[in-house]
């Protein structure tokens, strides 16, 4: 009888610390149990993305494309694959996808142009490389592997990084391919509404992609890519690219990628200051994230989220919008949400 009661409210503590774990502004893979063996997470972008607002087809195809990616990075961390590769290769599949602001769904700038923006950072040695402004890569997240790799330096932009990119034998296509009626009316209705707004479209743009991975051997890793804000002008460039803000690795703390309004993610080097927290201010992944994304960029006015995963394999997905597409895969575990209460 005594045991009977104590199963019955162990199961009772085990239900109430998980839950915590699934505030609705996050989506918690981080329940302190035994470190996994892999991990990876992935995101389509934060933003006012609201159920209202999508039909069920429209719905459907998102959760099939961001599956898809979950099984490609997954296949390669069961089979002892690097989680750089695994990160590459699910952020390449999103960007294929019309559907997220990234690759062929890339957004149109004021001038009805699509410049791409991507970074990759290895956790093993912080070793980095990124790509801003590219308008004819395929895949701007192989360009930003090819800087990890191929070059000494970590960030290239515009004509520099195509020519890179081409002298590597890098994909690439005519403008016309990132082209999407769904972009281009998005465009359109800013214009439109343009003597009203002068900004960039912080509330209707989402859909920048991500992955975080932890393999095997124990490194993690970190990719995103991004077309930018609809509507952005003078060649701006987000958060995306540059490491520390959009982008940070290190096996030491965690793999983070960001998606929101770049400019504050800048400003507030949010995937670093995530990374930071863990290790001098020994926070938890999940401390550490909350923060950042809950109380500083909310205090600042800064939209949008992040995903992470630590060297433990716990995964944090915290967001202060209505919705981040969002997803993640473990041993014997897999979750897609989108949704704030999903
Ligand atoms: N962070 C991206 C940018 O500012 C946009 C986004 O993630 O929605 O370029």
């Amino acid at each position: 009888m005594v045991k009977l009661l104590t199963f019955l409210v162990s199961l009772l503590l085990l239900h109430v610390s998980f839950s915590g774990c699934m505030s609705e502004k996050s989506t918690s893979m981080s329940d302190g149990s035994d470190p996994k063996a892999y991990a990876l997470a992935i995101h389509g972008g934060a933003g006012v993305i609201k159920k209202e607002n999508m039909t069920d087809s429209l719905e459907a195809a998102y959760r099939q494309v961001m599956d898809e990616a979950l099984s490609i990075g997954e296949d390669i961390l069961k089979n002892g694959g690097a989680s750089i590769e695994a990160v590459t290769a699910v952020v390449m599949h999103m960007e294929d996808s019309p559907l997220f602001n990234a690759g062929k769904g890339a957004v149109f700038t004021h001038e009805g142009e699509n410049e791409m923006d991507a970074s990759i950072m290895d956790g093993r040695d912080l070793n980095a490389g990124a790509v801003g402004g590219v308008k004819h890569i395929k895949n701007p997240i192989l360009a930003a592997k090819a800087v990890l790799e191929k070059s000494e330096h970590v960030m290239l932009t515009g004509e520099g990084a195509e020519q890179f990119a081409a002298d590597q034998g890098i994909g690439m296509v005519d403008p016309s391919y990132f082209h999407t009626q769904r972009r281009w009316d998005a465009l359109q209705r800013i214009l439109d509404r343009e003597e009203e707004i002068t900004e960039l479209d912080h509330d209707s743009k989402h859909g920048t992609v991500g992955a975080v991975a932890l393999d095997k051997d124990g490194n993690l890793a970190a990719a995103t890519s991004t077309g930018g804000m609809t509507n952005k002008r003078y060649n701006r460039i987000g958060d995306s690219p540059i490491i520390g803000a959009g982008t940070y690795a290190n096996n030491a703390t965690c793999a983070v990628s960001s998606t929101g309004h770049g400019e504050y993610f800048i400003r507030y080097a949010v995937a670093h200051a995530i990374s930071a927290q863990m290790q001098y201010g020994g926070k938890s992944l999940q401390e550490a994230g909350d923060d950042v994304v809950h109380k500083q960029l909310v205090q600042a006015g800064g939209t949008g989220g992040i995903i992470s995963v630590d060297k433990r394999g716990n995964i944090h997905m915290p967001f202060n919008t209505p919705g981040m597409f969002r997803g993640y895969a473990i041993p014997n575990d897999r979750n897609i949400r989108i949704y704030k209460k999903d």
